[in-house]
């Protein structure tokens, strides 16, 4: 195809809404949204040849940047011996050492490829535990695509504007409570009313699916009490923080975790010795605010392949068949190419490109900062460790964001401006004021620059789109 509208157009008539996936149909900006040909570094090519710096970053998996030349060799080199087994690799074994070591929450992980299937089988997994069917979530959280966890979820479902979704059976909507994020009230409410029937509450460790919104006033360290009280599990969905917001996600940041250990060292008995492995996670955990029960990846620990994770206990994750009753599979589930592609990116997330992406984020929030404050508009922008985003308009500037309804009381078509003066500019940014924003190790400082030198042209659009006081 020689242009994105053309391609955009063909797709529309193969693929309902010309796109795999809500968000890339640009529905929310309006627009054709840009085929893609290339991404190297911190950059995308569209088949126009049209280079933009991406603030995107497929969405959060490429921590390294594009393509990052190791990660494209392991993929390389695993291909030559073959494509799937469907049977057990050493491999499997290794990636689920690199994130115990990283996350000793996760004793044990079950790889799975896609981050809809680690929370849906977090969630069979808590109601196999506990036999009881209601979970709880809160209103702009997105978790997939499951039934169970549709419900008021962000990401495209914010986009849409959708209350949830058809094709979603009353009966499993009715098991899933509901709840404002950062309202301990009513989390403490809900257990009140019905503690004896919640198998668990799921909460995205930082909210990032609604733009960023970070917990407040210790709301994990509530999640984690009220549900230890009830008997229920607390599930922290990092799929999308996991292994980005530190080397052990945004529980790693809260807690300290990966400040004061930046990638624990598993003793060698813990490889062959449950009960070595079970005394190595205590000792790791210990002292620490709190603990989930479930923690989920996906993202960036596929490394830009289908791959994501559970983990959990090896008490917990023993309900899994086949060794307990709990059912779940996966034809493709650690397949080889993804698992190479995981390793490889967990290997070469050192503590220099955390450092990177923090000053990254810095630099740009900063200017941000500085250039909406100059052109006199009003504004938040909210972060959580190394990820943030951008909420125009007079609602969010008086009452800050902090959980769904305060989101959606942004001015999106301040953000339609920004975003199509930005890409105009060659930078793309999230099609939705409903995501975060990504930033990788690879912007470097060229990157960097052009992204700055297209912000105030941009904010002086959106200055102008206003209507005239
Ligand atoms: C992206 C995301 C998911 C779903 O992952 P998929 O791989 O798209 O199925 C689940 N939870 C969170 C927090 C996410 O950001």
């Amino acid at each position: 195809m020689v242009n994105s509208h053309e391609s955009f157009l063909r797709a529309q008539v193969a693929i309902p809404g010309g796109v795999n996936s809500p968000v890339r149909a640009f529905g929310s900006v309006g627009g054709v949204p840009r085929f893609i040909t290339d991404a190297y570094g911190p950059y995308i090519k569209d088949n126009e040849g049209k280079e933009y710096v991406d603030l995107v970053c497929t969405w959060g998996p490429s921590l390294l940047g594009h393509a990052p030349a190791e990660v494209i060799e392991a993929v390389r080199e695993s291909a030559t011996h073959g494509l799937s087994f469907g049977a057990p690799t050493d491999r499997e074994t290794d990636l689920a050492n690199a994130i115990s070591t990283r996350v000793p929450v996760a004793e044990q992980v079950r790889l799975v490829s896609t981050g809809t299937e680690a929370t849906m089988t977090a969630i069979r997994l808590a109601r196999g535990i506990t036999k009881r069917d209601v979970i709880i979530k809160f209103a702009g959280c997105y978790h997939g695509h499951s039934d169970a966890l549709l419900a008021a979820a962000g990401s495209g479902v914010a986009t849409q504007g959708l209350p949830g979704s058809a094709g979603v059976p009353v009966s499993t909507a009715a098991d899933t409570i509901v709840l404002p994020y950062n309202d301990a009230d009513a989390l403490r409410e809900a257990f009140v009313l019905r503690g004896e029937e919640i198998a668990a509450v799921i909460t995205e460790a930082s909210p990032a699916n609604m733009g960023i919104v970070p917990p407040i006033n210790d709301f994990n360290q509530v999640i984690r009490e009220e549900t230890k009280r009830a008997g229920a599990l607390m599930i922290m969905d990092e799929v999308l923080t996991g292994f980005r917001c530190s080397s052990a996600g945004f529980w790693g940041f809260e807690t300290g975790y990966a400040e004061n250990n930046h990638i624990a060292k598993m003793p060698d008995t813990a490889l062959f010795d449950q009960a070595a492995r079970h005394a190595w996670r205590g000792a790791e955990l210990a002292g620490l605010a709190y603990t989930p029960d479930i923690i989920t990846f996906g993202k960036v620990v596929g490394g830009g392949m289908p791959l994501a994770a559970l983990g959990a206990s090896a008490e917990i994750m023993a309900h899994l068949a086949p060794l307990g009753s709990v059912y779940q599979a996966g034809t493709l589930s650690g397949n080889p190419l993804a698992t190479a592609a995981g390793l490889k990116t967990l290997e070469l997330a050192t503590e220099s490109v955390y450092e990177r992406i923090n000053t990254v984020s810095n630099i740009l929030v900063n200017t941000l900062s500085e250039e909406l404050t100059k052109a006199s508009l009003p504004f938040v922008i909210n972060r959580a460790s190394n990820l943030f985003s951008l909420f125009f308009g007079e609602n969010p500037a008086k009452t800050g964001v902090a959980n769904y309804d305060q989101s959606q009381s942004q001015n999106t078509a301040a953000y339609t401006t920004f975003f199509h003066a930005m890409l105009d500019a060659g930078v793309s940014l999230p099609p939705s004021c409903f995501e975060s924003w990504f930033v990788s190790a690879a912007h470097d400082d060229s990157a960097v620059n052009r992204i700055i030198e297209a912000i105030p042209q941009a904010i002086q659009d959106v200055v102008a789109s206003l209507p005239a006081k």
